[in-house]
């Protein structure tokens, strides 16, 4: 009857619509879509308002690596804040838990680095990246060496620097971005953009031959870096083609362009080792990573710089009195205690270990989906991955976007206990990765469901 349609309302959900602007949600819709009101966190799995429990296929917003209750993080947490609840990292302040948290990030780094800067999210971190870029090249002597390279479905924040170096249309449409002296090259998506026929390597030849014409076209000399997540996020979960970054990296070291690895995303195991760079051979000038140095317990973001980088810096600032950045909240004593604890839970529970473990079971799962139908392609490394639905797999040819096939995938979902992501037609798994075998197997039975519900 039609009493049962009326969406069943609670007091938090009345002032959730009533006064919550919400982040990434169809503004007009939220009063009728209501807010998935999440009250707890337990393991891997998230208990709404009702009571019911999901297993949290994405960690959240691919962060939440250690779960939602581990018991020495939040104790860490605790503890910190009792004994110093804030305090700040201006003007040569510093306290204990960040310093050690800086040295032990230089040591777990994939390529030699200097210092580390510490802010609040992976927007912020790639801001920074993007003033240490233009400071660094004034610093030398090439104030034209200035633009900045990103990728088409890159996605690196929204601020109004990162949204720009962001690859997505949402991002820029209606915002006036992006901003200046910042472009876009080709995504690396194999199946979406390689002609047919063309193998992985030769694709990824010819992308790396594409982003040297565009930086001969700009102009070598005004060309500054070059941005990429190893593995691209937001974008749909896209593992670069065999060879891409060793040839790319070809390319910017002719030209002296920096390369900037976003590992918002990747840092911290979730490609099977401790960073993305590893897993494909990358070797950042700068590196930007958040998210799961903290599990996203508590908000933090560091951003690392090579030697040459700093020493140009710290000479520069010498000169002008002061390195004229950074934030109340950078170097949190709380979030650096934190993410300090999250890093040795890490080591303590050889993560690494059991992501490389579980992994050939979490890709082998996802790809027997290619067997169902619709299912154009499944994508992954480590303990990431993407389902694509396509409405003919000979052809590729994509469904009506107006069929929400993503959408209704991720819905279908939901009610069978799973939260996945959709992007476009393709849903995105980034479980925590302390998932257990038994636990994965229960996520894919619930994948199972929602895709028996789509066909
Ligand atoms: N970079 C990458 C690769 C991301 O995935 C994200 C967020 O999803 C960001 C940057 C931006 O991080 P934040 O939302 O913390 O600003």
């Amino acid at each position: 009857n039609a009493a049962d349609n009326t969406p069943k309302r609670s007091a938090l959900d009345a002032q959730d619509i009533g006064a919550h602007l919400h982040p990434y949600t169809n503004l007009a819709a939220h009063e009728d879509v209501g807010p998935l009101m999440i009250t707890r966190g337990d393991g891997i799995h998230v208990i709404d308002e009702q009571g019911r429990k999901y297993i949290e296929g994405m960690s959240a917003l691919w962060c939440s690596s250690l779960g939602f209750s581990h018991p020495r993080l939040v104790q860490a947490g605790i503890d910190a804040l009792k004994t110093l609840p804030y305090y700040h990292t201006f003007n040569h302040r510093s306290n204990p838990a960040i310093a050690q948290l800086a040295d032990r990030l230089i040591q777990l780094a994939p390529a030699p680095m200097a210092k580390v800067f510490f802010a609040n999210s992976g927007s912020e971190a790639n801001d920074t990246a993007i003033k240490i870029i233009w400071y660094y090249h004034n610093a030398i002597g090439k104030p034209a060496k200035k633009k900045i390279l990103s990728r088409q479905r890159g996605y690196h924040g929204v601020t109004v620097a990162a949204a720009s170096l962001t690859g997505l249309p949402a991002n820029h449409q209606d915002f006036d971005l992006p901003i200046a002296r910042i472009g876009h090259v080709e995504c690396p998506h194999h199946y979406r953009y390689a002609n047919p026929g063309e193998s992985e390597a030769d694709f990824a030849t010819r992308l790396a031959d594409a982003l040297e014409q565009r930086i001969l076209q700009e102009g070598p000399d005004t060309v500054a870096a070059f941005i990429a997540e190893p593995v691209m996020g937001a974008g749909g979960v896209i593992v670069p083609p065999e060879t891409y970054f060793e040839k790319i990296q070809a390319v910017l070291r002719k030209y002296e362009v920096l390369m900037v690895a976003d590992e918002v995303i990747c840092g911290f195991g979730r490609t099977g080792q401790m960073f993305g760079s590893h897993t494909f051979g990358i070797q950042p000038d700068i590196l930007t990573c958040a998210k799961a140095l903290s599990s996203g317990y508590v908000p933090i973001s560091a951003v690392m710089v090579a030697p040459k980088i700093y020493e140009a810096m710290a000479a520069n600032s010498g000169k002008i009195g002061t390195f004229g950045h950074g934030y109340t909240y950078s170097g949190h004593p709380v979030a650096a205690a934190v993410a300090l604890e999250t890093l040795k839970v890490y080591e303590d529970e050889q993560i690494l270990a059991h992501v490389n473990q579980l992994s050939p079971l979490f890709q082998g799962r996802l790809r027997g989906y290619l067997d169902r139908a619709y299912v154009g392609e499944v994508r992954g490394v480590g303990m990431i991955g993407a389902i694509e639905l396509v409405a003919d797999e000979a052809t590729r040819q994509p469904f009506d976007p107006a069929l929400k096939l993503g959408y209704r995938l991720a819905q279908y979902a939901q009610e069978a206990g799973l939260i996945v992501r959709a992007m476009g037609d393709a849903v995105a798994l980034c479980p925590p990765l302390i998932i257990t075998e038994a636990e994965m197997a229960e996520m894919f039975a619930r994948l199972d469901r929602a895709l028996d519900k789509l066909q």
